[in-house]
């Protein structure tokens, strides 16, 4: 993909670089955090990596991965902000509002739907991955790959395909990942990380998970709901959560799976209303980006996602209502 020289130049030019990425941040949001935090860098440009949220134990073999803040320093005078694997500012969190006001804002991102938010914008949702789009920003800077830039450029594209088996995955997945082999990155020891590495407590929630499943639609909808009470009885923690919705969707038939978690924290007092995270996946018969997006949210094609305050029985009724057509 071409990637416009205003925006290399503009990189390039700077000198004290915030980069930052979504909330509960995956192997993309942080593989291609680190990628280009180790590009600029070697090019003497001061850098700040910050994430709102706890970095999940598994990306911990990441190189440079304690350096990610989870603290905004707001004295920093930051000329730019590069954020990523965004479709929307808010994505990031908290912090969202200060980083709009950093003078020059670059939205790098894969997402169907972007808010195309930022002075700057590098979208493209045919790419896999985020990673894929810094991948060629890295090229274009002119900075030499080496094995940590290849593990994380590796790492965002491996996750986001999901390991390659997603509708996603065209031939610059692996075509990039082939070169970063040959910088260095090693898919064994990044798989073994990423997916050999899960807690106990992950495994008793997909005991959990897996009871809560109902089948809807005559077997073309399946709903996984987890429950505060569950994440408390199962100690599990939001990182135990990816990928427990390929179980409701991996069944014969069904064509649609949501995944409703509980947030632990964050209850609306008072009148039974309580906050949400809805994941939603689809064998490729639905857009259930467009289903995220009546909630305020978005996503992907055949992934997507969006945050709710509501009553439990009544955003599962509302889901099943909508999804009733398919
Ligand atoms: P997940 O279900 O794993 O949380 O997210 C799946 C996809 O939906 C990801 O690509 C993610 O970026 C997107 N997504 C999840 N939650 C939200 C949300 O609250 N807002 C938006 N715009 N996208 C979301
Ligand atoms: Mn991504």
């Amino acid at each position: 993909m071409q990637i416009s020289h205003k925006i290399t130049q503009k990189l390039i030019n700077s000198k004290n670089v915030l980069i930052t990425a979504h909330k509960n941040p995956d192997g993309d949001a942080l593989g291609s955090m680190i990628a280009l935090g180790l590009s600029l860098k070697a090019l003497n440009i001061k850098i700040t990596m910050y994430n709102e949220s706890p970095i999940p134990a598994k990306y911990g073999f990441l190189p440079c991965i304690d350096s990610i803040k989870q603290h905004f320093c707001e004295k920093e005078n930051y000329d730019t902000a590069v954020i990523l694997d965004c479709s929307d500012l808010n994505r990031i969190g908290k912090a969202a509002q200060k980083i709009d006001k950093i003078s020059s804002t670059i939205n790098i991102d894969h997402h169907l739907l972007n808010t195309e938010f930022g002075d700057f914008k590098i979208i493209n949702s045919k790419e896999s991955a985020t990673a894929e789009i810094i991948y060629h920003v890295i090229k274009n800077m002119g900075v030499c790959f080496n094995k940590d830039i290849a593990t994380s450029i590796y790492t965002g594209i491996l996750t986001d395909t999901g390991s390659f088996r997603f509708s996603n995955t065209g031939i610059s997945a692996f075509e990039i990942c082939g070169e970063m082999m040959g910088f260095g990155a090693e898919p064994s020891k990044i798989a073994e990380n990423i997916y050999g590495n899960y807690s106990l407590n992950r495994i008793k929630l997909i005991m959990k998970a897996l009871e809560s499943i109902e089948i809807l639609n005559n077997g073309s909808l399946s709903i996984i709901t987890l429950t505060r009470e569950i994440l408390i009885k199962t100690g599990a923690r939001d990182e135990d959560i990816p990928g427990l919705i390929n179980y409701a969707l991996e069944i014969n038939g069904v064509k649609v799976a949501v995944l409703i978690k509980q947030h632990m924290k964050d209850i609306v007092k008072n009148r039974g209303i309580d906050k949400f995270h809805v994941s939603l996946r689809s064998d490729g018969s639905v857009d259930v980006s467009s289903i995220a997006s009546l909630y305020h949210g978005g996503g992907h094609y055949r992934a997507a996602g969006f945050d709710i305050n509501a009553k439990l029985c009544d955003l599962r009724a509302d889901l099943i209502n909508k999804l009733g057509s398919y």
